[in-house]
């Protein structure tokens, strides 16, 4: 039997085959079926009851720079929060940020001005607030949901928000986000610091270009596993400059597997699995993905 399919919902903000590639900073993967991109808090509830009513898959994107989307893209409903930008100042270092406001946005109008305490842990991070949450995005410095008071989602049973502790984060994740929920954002709080966090942000952000590889990728493909890097373990391997198509794992960082010359879903899959391979081979350590593929199984 053919999986369902949905229909088109009859909203302007909905779009139907909506080119997914250029909403991702790999810029691989074939359309969605379905598009929704609410902009106001009556748009979401519309367009989320709809996606939840609907009889196939569902996915939520931010800024699409973790996550790899098979070429044939995704036959079923893609929820974007880009329009969802409201930023409301509470006070006492208090901000209510929605969750398609860009990270960086985040750094640059409101931890700099405020000399806020943790731009270490999310200076240079592409993406999204929601997928920041979601991912619990962050660097050796700390993460996200450190900052995070409370997280406002939206789920069948409508909108809730629930207070964040840190027993409900980890290391690249979470447990507060519930199958098809979608973050809407969160209240974040800040603390002053007594160190220069512009001094802190410049120096982030020039190891960021003297380390990381420029170009089409998804930052890092694997988690480090407890006391390792995925990349130093790739790199003892030999398989730095190791190439699938238009697909290279990076000579710069063996973390990073680049989309340098028009690469497919295929391409970076097969170095996915090459790295997961030898990695296993020579260490037994199962290395785990950080990017989410969407459409294919590794
Ligand atoms: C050059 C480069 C450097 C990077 N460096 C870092 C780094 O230092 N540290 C780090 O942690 N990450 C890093 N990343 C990875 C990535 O930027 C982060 O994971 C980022 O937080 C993802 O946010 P996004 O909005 O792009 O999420 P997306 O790629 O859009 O989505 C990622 C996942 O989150 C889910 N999601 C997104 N938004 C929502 C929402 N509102 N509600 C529910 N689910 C949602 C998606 O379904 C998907 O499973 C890097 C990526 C690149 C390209």
């Amino acid at each position: 039997m053919e999986p369902a399919t949905p229909e088109m919902p009859p909203f302007e903000f909905a779009k139907r085959d909506y080119p997914l590639a250029p909403a991702t900073l790999y810029n691989i993967g074939g359309p969605a079926r379905v598009a929704l991109l609410p902009r106001t808090a009556s748009e979401v509830e519309q367009a989320y009851r709809w996606m939840i009513a609907q009889p196939g898959p569902k996915l939520v994107l931010g800024g699409g720079s973790n996550v790899l989307i098979a070429d044939g893209g995704f036959d079923g409903v893609v929820f974007f929060t880009t329009h969802l930008t409201g930023l409301e100042p509470l006070g006492g270092g208090r901000y209510r940020i929605g969750s398609g406001i860009s990270l960086g946005r985040v750094v640059r109008d409101i931890m700099l001005p405020g000399n806020y305490a943790g731009v270490g842990a999310l200076t240079g991070i592409p993406g999204s607030v929601g997928g920041a949450i979601y991912m619990n995005a962050g660097t050796v410095n700390g993460s996200t949901c450190e900052f995070l008071e409370s997280v406002d989602l939206m789920g069948p049973g409508g909108l809730r928000s629930e207070a964040v502790t840190p027993e409900l984060y980890s290391y690249r994740g979470q447990s507060f986000c519930g199958l098809y929920e979608v973050i809407l954002g969160g209240t974040f709080r800040f603390t002053p610091s007594g160190e220069d966090q512009r001094a802190v942000y410049d120096h982030y952000m020039r190891r960021r270009r003297e380390k990381q590889p420029q170009g089409l990728c998804c930052g890092s493909v694997f988690k480090n596993p407890p006391n390792d890097h995925a990349g130093r373990l790739i790199e003892a391997c030999g398989l730095k400059g190791l190439r699938r198509g238009g697909a290279v794992i990076s000579p710069m960082h063996a973390n990073f597997i680049m989309n340098e010359d028009n690469a497919t879903f295929a391409d970076v899959l097969g170095l996915i699995q090459a790295a997961r391979d030898a990695v296993r081979g020579r260490f037994g350590i199962t290395l785990e993905t950080e990017v989410r593929i969407i459409g294919g199984e590794v």
